[in-house]
């Protein structure tokens, strides 16, 4: 059943680092179940979803930080790579952690410092793109949640690219909803990811106009409350914090396209406020979180109208939001209403 026919005919002999992985994983995880199968071959397939092991052998040098490879072991049932010596559930602790900045390159930052939510239904997939990183749902035709770094160094004086596209990361035989899928809808294509909050460099800002990363949102959500909330996020960072944020949608009011979008009844944002710069461990429980629940919907009030919990969203989704803060730490500010900054 391994080979290279198995793949398609898109993987070729340049890929042979990633089977050689699946096989080793294959081997010894035992992958007793063609789930676990699906899941290996999902990742290899995604490509740069997950930061490849430098070899075959994979181990903690292989990877430039903890963050790096905290996902390799979540991405693994038993951790087949050794990753986790001492079986806290945290992957190669003695790695820096956070990525090391290029000079002269865009803020790459780690836009799953505070955790990487669950990937949520099956047929999901994670896609890491030059800015942000999203979980996109196939059955839905959107992304479940994407999550990014807002830091100065994202922000410069690129134009708005425009340029919605089909996502060319998707495996070949998911359905790549279109730009045109939503025309006549009378939904805006709505960003997860903003184009205003990644304006530094035009490659930048063109890859937030994927359509992964697109929703079918309604003109008074996407334009005023959702719109709003975007500005104040910069206006932040313009007075000096850097902020992590994940927004998602849920709820099924109806499709677009022949049934392959569906338009979402909720869209929700989570944004942790740290000081510039500061790092995982700053979070503490007087950091502030802004959380808000938004009706897809007409007539609309402002974004503060709409603050909620980040335990009410978990509540709602299912996910496991900033779980990469301690537990104590989740506790309180996940429970806390925004009162301002
Ligand atoms: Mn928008
Ligand atoms: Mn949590």
């Amino acid at each position: 059943m391994i080979n290279a026919s198995f793949f398609g005919t898109r993987r070729s002999m340049a890929r042979l680092r990633p089977v050689a992985i699946l096989a080793i994983a294959f081997l010894t995880t035992g992958c007793q179940t063609l789930a676990d199968l699906e899941q290996l071959i999902e990742w290899l397939r995604s490509g740069s979803a997950l930061p490849n092991c430098v070899s075959s052998d994979c181990n903690c040098a292989d990877f430039a930080s903890q963050p790096d490879a905290q996902r390799v072991l979540d991405a693994f049932d038993g951790d087949p790579f050794g990753l986790d010596s001492d079986g806290n559930g945290r992957a190669c602790e003695s790695l820096p952690k956070a990525s090391p900045q290029t000079a002269n390159a865009p803020a790459t930052g780690d836009h799953l410092l505070l955790g990487r939510p669950s990937n949520g239904p099956s047929n999901s997939l994670l896609l890491e793109k030059p800015g942000y990183v999203l979980s996109y749902n196939k059955a839905r035709g959107t992304a479940n949640w994407a999550s990014w770094q807002l830091s100065p160094g994202w922000l410069g004086n690129a134009d708005r690219q425009n340029d919605f596209r089909p996502d060319a990361d998707l495996p070949a035989d998911w359905n790549a909803v279109r730009p045109s899928d939503y025309e006549g809808s009378g939904y805006d294509r709505g960003h997860l990811v903003p184009s205003g909050d990644r304006t530094v460099t035009e490659a930048i800002n063109s890859a937030t106009f994927v359509m992964t990363n697109i929703i079918p949102q309604t003109a008074e959500n996407n334009r005023e409350p959702w719109r709003r909330l975007e500005m104040f996020s910069r206006t932040l960072v313009d007075q000096g914090q850097d902020l992590y944020i994940i927004a998602g949608v849920y709820g099924d009011q109806g499709r677009l396209a022949d049934g392959t979008v569906t338009v979402p009844t909720n869209v929700w944002k989570v944004i942790v406020v740290l000081p510039a710069g500061a790092g995982l461990e700053a979070v503490d429980i007087d950091t502030p979180v802004i959380a808000v629940d938004i009706p897809n919907g007409d007539r609309l009030g402002g974004w503060g109208d709409y603050l909620t919990t980040v335990d009410v969203i978990e509540g709602t989704t299912g996910y496991d939001l900033l779980s990469n803060l301690p537990k104590r730490v989740q506790a309180v500010v996940e429970s806390r209403l925004f009162q301002g900054l």
